[in-house]
This record gives structure tokens, sequence and C-alpha cells, in this order.
């Protein structure tokens, strides 16, 4: 039988703040376990939270940017579970009334346009973070993220293949990026993503039972715990077999999903309003000033470089894709203001480069400034573009600017008659047959010439004035 998969994601995204979300404890990432604590995020008896209100223009902008419709009145609720990294025996989120709900962001997939529903965006705290000895069988525990604020996203059931998954987490990262508000790091936790996941028979509409996998903290690790998942589940269903609802943990090293433990309920975590804070009203003043302080938008940006810019939407869609990118690109268009020549080469040797190590446009040595003035370089004649590839690896490499790169390593295009004839005239002697050839009509031999010349000077004749040199010398 042939199955199709039902994918939902929950993706948490930590909110920068400067300050917790119920305290005024700092955030900053790494410093040194419970330094950033205080009787507030510790959940001392006596204690009151106070709502910190740039978390909360934080998930406004969030849930303006993905079409969602912001609740006049939203609730905080406690979620009562007992963990050791939870000093409060109950973390505060909303359940009820959440923030915002019946939103939708739009994907590429294949090119195809999609619309995945988001359900609901919601404002909740995190959570400490247990360290377990390897050598001693003690665990620790450090409350510095206790308190830090975080939005949930949750994704309707709309994914159909781990592709499109990625896709979906691929823009709500970007999203969360433009709008400033999240760093976006998978790595260090501060975008987490977990999955729901059914298979149904094809073209069945009820949905099958469905498992929560968790600890992806990579676009790769999600596509392949998904990939995996979609197989063991269809070999149980294949053999008749049932699918246990329960939370499953991905194990990067060893490619499976394995069991963590049969799934929590709601009614599970006996969640009630907060008597300790007040609903959230957004008053629709601040609701339009927040909106009109959106920034320009990936689809936004990426309708313009079409429009103001002549991209071709493929190019447009890649740029915008990656925020960091886009603004490189605008950056070496300001030095040099041929949008598809930048394009191209933004595309092919810097994202090129960008695979091959990995890494973000951030890490790249060399500036927008200079690729700018490479390309310029090129359309003055200056270097062919074959040497402006040198060029190119050699500023990955030093970070050093174009004209210095060429002035080193004499790479200047060899653009004087003078200096090409000499080295002409000893191809011509050293290939009298295919002299003969030519002058017996077989004009195509002069290729042969102009290459045999290229390879002499490296690829820095100028290849238009070698086909003159040789023209001339054979007339
Ligand atoms: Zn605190």
């Amino acid at each position: 039988m042939e199955y199709e998969a039902v994918i939902g994601l929950e993706v948490h995204a930590q909110l920068l703040t400067q300050s917790k979300i119920f305290c005024g404890c700092p955030t900053t990432f790494g410093a040194p376990a419970n330094t950033q604590i205080c009787p507030v995020c510790l959940g001392m008896p006596g204690v009151l939270p106070v709502l910190n209100r740039r978390a909360v223009e934080f998930a406004v902008k969030m849930a303006l940017a993905t079409n969602c419709r912001i609740a006049p009145e939203s609730v905080f609720a406690r979620k009562n579970y007992f963990y050791p990294d939870l000093p409060k025996g109950y973390q505060i989120s909303q359940y009820e009334l959440p923030l915002a709900e019946h939103g939708f962001l739009e994907i590429q997939v294949n090119g195809q346009p999609q619309k995945i529903g988001i359900t609901r965006i919601h404002l909740e705290e995190d959570a400490g973070k247990l360290m377990h000895s390897e050598s001693r069988p003690v665990s620790f525990v450090d409350f510095n993220r206790t308190g830090v604020p975080l939005i949930e996203i949750v994704s309707e059931p709309d994914m159909r293949t781990p592709e499109e998954a990625v896709e979906y987490l691929r823009g709500l990262r970007n999203i969360l990026l433009y709008l400033e508000i999240c760093d976006g790091n998978m790595e260090e936790g501060s975008l987490r993503c977990d999955a729901n996941i059914s298979l149904r028979p094809m073209g069945a509409t009820k949905f099958g039972v469905k498992t929560e996998l968790k600890n992806m903290n990579s676009f790769r690790f999600v596509r392949q715990a998904l990939e995996y998942e979609i197989r063991r589940q269809r070999a149980l269903l294949s053999e008749g077999r049932e699918i246990v609802q329960e939370t499953r943990l991905w194990d990067a090293n060893q490619g499976k999903t394995f069991s963590m433990r049969g799934k929590e309920e709601a009614h599970d975590y006996r969640y009630f309003p907060d008597p300790d804070l007040m609903p959230v009203r957004i008053n629709p003043g601040w609701q339009e000033e927040l909106r009109r302080s959106l920034p320009e938008l990936p689809a936004a940006r990426a309708e313009r470089f079409q429009t103001e810019l002549g991209l071709p939407a493929y190019d447009a869609e890649v740029l915008t894709g990656d925020k960091a990118l886009a603004d490189y690109f605008e950056a070496v268009l300001q030095e040099f203001p041929q949008p598809k020549q930048v394009s191209n080469w933004v595309m092919g040797e810097v994202m090129r480069e960008l695979k091959k190590e990995e890494t973000g446009i951030a890490a790249l040595k060399v500036s927008p400034q200079n690729l700018g003035r490479l390309l310029a370089l090129v359309d003055q004649g200056t270097i062919s573009g074959k040497i402006a590839k040198t060029v190119f690896e050699e500023m990955v490499h030093t970070g050093h600017d174009p004209e210095k790169i060429i002035q080193e390593k004499g790479l200047a295009q060899i653009s004087d008659a003078g200096a090409l004839e000499a080295q002409a005239r000893e191809i011509l002697a050293a290939h009298p047959k295919e002299v003969a050839e030519y002058k017996a009509g077989k004009t195509k031999v002069l290729g042969f010439f102009v290459g045999q010349l290229m390879r002499q000077t490296k690829g820095q004749a100028n290849p238009q004035l070698a086909n003159e040199v040789f023209r001339k010398l054979l007339s």
C-alpha cells in the first residue's frame, strides 16, 4: 500500500531580549552557570512575575509577519510538571487563549508555492538546563536559561514530505532573522524544532497515530529524522502492526529515533490561568504601530528584486531566502550596480564557497566592496572572467583586495598587441601544418591558435586582441 506522511511542526524560538520574560535577569548566552538568576526565576515563595514588554512586542511582530490574527486578550497559564530543571514546578505558558492564531507561511518547494497554516503563536518561559556528569553518577542544573522568553509557533499538519517541513522551518527562521528577534542558532538551541508525524493510506482523510520527534538541532537532522520515521512507521503499518503514540528522540550518531516516553495529553499538565499575571491586552494602536515598524520581509524583498532590479524569480528567491546573503548582495550592488552579474557571482562562486566551508556569509573574508571591485575590474577589461575566479579564490583565503592580488601575482590581462605578437609568431612557427590549413581556407583553425596563446599566457591574453593579432599575422 502507498502511504502519505502528515507532518506538523512545533518551533520554539528564543527571543533576543536583554532580560528574561518575568524578571530583570540578563539573558547572555554562555555565562557561568547560575550567575543570571534571582528569586523570581528560581520560583521562590512570595515573589511575583512582571511581564517583559519587549518580549510581547517581538511575539506580536512575528505573529504579524506570519499573517496571524492577534488576540485582543491572551492569558498566561501554568503548565504543571515536575522536572529538576523547573524550580517552580510549573512553566508559565499560554494555553487556552494564546497571543495569536490562524496565520500562514508561504513556502516554495520545487518552484511550487505552498501555504502552510500556522495554528497559533504563544509566549512562554524556557526551563533550565541539566548536565549529566560522565565520570560520576550526578547531574547538575544551570538555571541561567530559566525564564528566558520563547515563542512557540505551532503549524497545522499541512506538510506531506520532509522537504516541505525543512522549507517551512527555513522560512520561519528567515523571518525571525529579518525581524531581528531571534538569532536562529539551532546548534545553541535558540531555535528548536519538534515534529509530529503520522502516516495514512494515500487518499485517506483520517489521520493516523502520530509520534512526536525531538532533539533535531539542524535542518539536516530534521530531514533525516523525518525520513527515518516515515520508513519506520511504513514498515510497521505494512506488517499490520500499530503505531504507538509516543515521544521519540533523534539520535544523530546512530541515525535513528528512539522511544523516550509515552506522549502526555494536555490534561496531564493540569493547565490553569496564572493568578499572578494579568491578561495581556494588545490595543489596536500599539498593534498598528508594530505593524508599521516591520522591516521589509523576504517575500516583499524577493518581489522588489524582480521588479526593481530585474532579477529572475529564481535568483530573487535564492538571494532573499537568507537575510545575510541578500544584505551581502545589495552591498555588492552599491559598488557595482549590475544586478544580474552580481547575482550570478553571489549565487555561483560565493554560495559554492559557503557550501564548501559550511559557514554563513559572515565568515566570508571577501567583503562585498571587494567583490564589487573585482566585478568592475572584469567589466573594465583589466582581467578576464576566468582570471577573476582565480583572484576570487585568493580573496577567499587572504581577504586581500583584488587590485593587490592582481598586481602581486601579475594577473592583469595582456592588452598590449606588441606583447602578444611575439608569442603568437612562435606559435605559428611551431605549427606549420595548421598554418597551411588556415591558408587553404579552414579559418576555424584560428580558434586553435588563440587557445594555444591563452594557455601560454595562463589565460591572461585579452581574447579579442589575440584573435586580431593572429588574423593580422596570417593575412
Ligand atoms: Zn531572574
